[in-house]
């Protein structure tokens, strides 16, 4: 059988870093990336890149962990190495606070960063309307650098990328012999998923270099995550809103939670405002389906709904959605061969 040909649609970090996986266990294969949007304009351009995990309520804990401890591992190797600045992955240690002590006080991420343990009362001083705080390291994918950083190793390896909207699955079944949908909210359309639902996000950009660690409200709302040129101030979670246009409202009542965690904050300048669609599920849709159409069949893998936790899980996910391409394949050689898929 000819190499197979794989098309990922999507250029978020959920399709970069799948393609990237695909190229990596399935070298054999000829892989094409397609999407309308690629960096800056996806929405994993506007998150903050923070690894610290999202829930999902429909997938098993001991799952969302693997996902998030391969994450980890994969991205502490590229900041312990020279590509670490052009990747824009970096360490960063800081404090999470609570106004109450909360239920679970040790989240199932807590071994998988670095340092994790109950903040000190020294620490606790710097912030007198909270009880209690968790301190940690973890790490920060900045963005655009590391879309980019991925690109020019998809590029490397003979991925093509071309600016294409995919309305209809089936209109690649002509050319590609596996589709892979990395779609992120767009798969809302695409494949019609109403499970999947926008969780709007509105953030700003601030440049304040002096702000080093990060300090997130517990209820996961306001939070300040520096990054290695900007500050990422946050934020909102807007269920079932489509809108992309900032709300000057949101972007003064954002800066003032942040101004009253990190005060020196209003010293920041070039303030800038930007609206993301978390593409959000119960649980991240990662799964093998075969399509079936007049006796056609179309092998499809989904890779898509990673709400509020793209950057966190995205590496875990992208080597699962690799290891379901990898059976396809499995299922086109035997049918090649006579077999059924
Ligand atoms: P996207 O980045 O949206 O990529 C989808 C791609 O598919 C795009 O290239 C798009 O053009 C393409 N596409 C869609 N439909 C079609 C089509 N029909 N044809 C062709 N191409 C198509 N996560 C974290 O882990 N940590 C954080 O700190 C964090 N902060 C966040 C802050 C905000 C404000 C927001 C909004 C999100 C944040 N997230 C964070 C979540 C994270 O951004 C998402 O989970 C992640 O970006 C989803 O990636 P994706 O590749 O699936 O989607």
């Amino acid at each position: 059988m000819a190499a197979p040909k794989v098309a990922v649609v999507g250029a978020g970090v959920i399709g970069l870093s799948t393609a990237l996986c695909i190229v990596e266990t399935c070298p054999s294969c000829s892989v094409t990336v397609l999407s309308d949007q690629f960096s800056p304009n996806t929405t994993s351009d506007v998150a903050a890149g923070m690894l610290i995990p999202h829930t999902y309520p429909g997938t098993p804990i001991h799952v969302q962990k693997q996902w998030f401890k391969e994450t980890f591992t994969y991205l502490f190797a590229i900041s312990n190495s020279a590509e670490a600045s052009e990747a824009g992955i970096h360490l960063v240690s800081g404090w999470q606070v609570f106004k109450s002590t909360p239920e679970e006080e040790l989240p199932f991420w807590s071994d998988a960063v670095l340092g994790f343990r109950p903040m000190s009362e020294a620490e606790l001083q710097k912030f007198p309307q909270y009880r209690f705080g968790q301190a940690f390291t973890t790490l920060k994918c900045d963005c655009p650098p590391y879309l980019l950083w991925l690109e020019k190793r998809l590029k490397a390896t003979g991925v093509q990328m071309y600016n294409r909207k995919v309305s209809d699955l089936w209109e690649l079944c002509s050319e590609y012999d596996i589709i892979v949908n990395c779609a992120g909210i767009g798969a809302h359309q695409l494949v019609g998923d109403k499970k999947l639902f926008p969780v709007r996000g509105q953030v700003l950009k601030v440049y304040a270099p002096w702000v080093k660690n990060f300090i997130r409200d517990g209820d996961g709302l306001t939070y300040i995550y520096p990054g290695i040129h900007r500050v990422t101030l946050g934020g909102t979670r807007e269920k079932e809103s489509w809108s992309l246009s900032p709300d000057p409202g949101t972007t003064k009542d954002i800066f003032d939670r942040c101004c009253s965690l990190e005060p020196s904050l209003q010293e920041a300048q070039d303030i800038k405002v930007k609206v993301g669609l978390r593409p959000s599920r119960q649980c991240v849709r990662l799964q093998r389906e075969v399509l079936s159409q007049g006796g056609v069949k179309l092998l499809v893998v989904h890779n898509y709904g990673h709400g509020a936790g793209g950057f966190s899980v995205h590496r875990g996910t992208a080597k699962e959605a690799a290891r379901l391409v990898g059976e396809c394949i499995a299922a086109l050689q035997s049918s090649s061969s006579g077999a059924k898929l």
